[in-house]
């Protein structure tokens, strides 16, 4: 029956791992999955997640039970919180509904299926470059693509003046998709300032925000402050929907454990939007499981629990910018044409190196450092040990 089914291309991100994990020489390096890794090189459980589910194995009142469609109104609740801030205006009116969803990609995904129903006739303009998943993330759900400028590949910053034109030229009630923080792949985010002017181009042009927030905390190490682009859009009033993901921040990616929330006018609008929101998961997936959920409600929830997190993500987003440090002084030492700084620049798990295709395969060819096709390197999967190894590859790359 199923003879005329054409083989579907490898992921571009999950399939680089594949490739990863068929090489068998030892320098070998993965690059191109956004996962953190320890000095040594391994993935890391948190203590704080170690103590959570210590707690929960002790705790004999919780049972199997499936949650609500929305999953775990505590985990809900807390979710908004961290990213909005306990004190939010929004929050203490009400006007926030929040679900639980499969991770990031789960929030994103019920999110494009809300708007293909109920805000039809709209696309969603998405940085260009994006994380490749949105494209097809919204089209799924029934949204149309569109982009918008983002990326400078001249300067390695942002298109400030491009990005601002893009948004006054797309229709009034399009849907634009912001980047929290740490932008992937680029790790080029807007300045404070520049947030602000973005937040006046989509008050007057009547855009929708719908912000990914998939690290908070990597970027600079603070939960507030890399929750700040969000918080200045919503008190500034707007109706902005925002997809949360535990995965990088946690260390809970194989947990899928995320949020979706929309914030609205009004409490009784949040009501009929969270009903919606269920009419839409029901028939995906039912309910959504509650394992991490309760990770997550005992770390936000538990003082002891929340300081020692705090800690972990500060101790993780410090690693990766000193791992910048390191591979930027190692192409200096070597005298690497070119300019490097936006290593250091770039903010977040990712630097987008500025290696071309054939680069990039002589990378991975030649010196067993695996990384995405546009050039994109975890900046989490580097070591110290391995920092010089992956300097010498990308000089010998630039070079040839
Ligand atoms: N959005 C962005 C920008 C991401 O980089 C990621 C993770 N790579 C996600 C969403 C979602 O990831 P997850 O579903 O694992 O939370």
């Amino acid at each position: 029956i199923w003879n005329g089914v054409p083989q579907a291309p490898p992921d571009p991100i999950l399939g680089v791992s594949e490739a990863f994990k068929a090489d068998k020489d030892g320098s070998k390096m993965n690059l191109g999955v956004g996962a953190y890794r320890t000095e040594e090189g391994k993935p890391l459980v948190l203590n704080s997640v170690r103590a959570a589910e210590r707690q929960m194995v002790a705790d004999m009142s919780l049972n199997k039970e499936y949650l609500g469609i929305g999953g775990n109104p505590n985990f809900c609740k807390l979710s908004r919180e961290l990213i909005l801030g306990a004190d939010c205006a929004a929050v203490r009116e009400g006007r926030v509904s929040t679900v639980q969803s499969l991770s990031g990609t789960g929030a994103l995904r019920i999110a494009a299926e809300f708007l293909g129903t109920f805000y039809k006739g709209a696309a969603v303009y998405l940085p260009n470059p994006t994380w490749g998943n949105h494209k097809k993330i919204f089209p799924n759900g029934g949204v149309a693509v569109k982009s918008y400028r983002y990326y400078n590949p001249a300067t390695r910053g942002l298109d400030f003046q491009g990005l601002c034109e893009d948004l006054c030229a797309a229709p009034a009630g399009s849907i634009i998709l912001l980047h929290a923080c740490a932008h992937n792949p680029t790790g080029v985010d807007p300045t404070h300032e520049q947030w602000a002017e973005i937040l006046k181009v989509v008050k007057a042009k009547q855009l929708l925000p719908l912000f990914d927030s998939a690290y908070q905390g990597f970027a600079s190490g603070d939960l507030d402050r890399d929750a700040q682009a969000v918080r200045m859009f919503v008190n500034a009033g707007l109706e902005v929907i925002i997809c949360q993901s535990y995965a990088k921040n946690m260390g809970l990616y194989g947990e899928r454990i995320g949020a979706l929330s929309f914030v609205v006018a009004d409490a009784g609008v949040a009501k009929k939007v969270y009903s919606q929101m269920q009419q839409v998961i029901r028939p995906m997936y039912s309910n959504p499981p509650m394992h991490g959920a309760a990770i997550v409600e005992r770390i936000l929830s538990n003082k002891e629990n929340y300081e020692a997190w705090k800690l972990e993500v500060k101790g993780m987003a410090d690693r990766i910018i000193s791992m910048r440090t390191a591979l930027h002084s190692a192409l200096q030492k070597l005298g690497t044409p070119g300019n490097w700084d936006h290593i250091l620049n770039q903010i977040g798990m990712f630097t987008f190196t500025g290696l071309n295709s054939a680069q990039v395969t002589n990378m991975t060819k030649k010196h067993h450092v695996y990384m995405t096709q546009d050039g994109r390197i975890s900046m989490a999967g580097v070591t110290a040990a391995k920092a010089q190894y992956l300097a010498a590859a990308i000089d010998d790359s630039v070079r040839n």
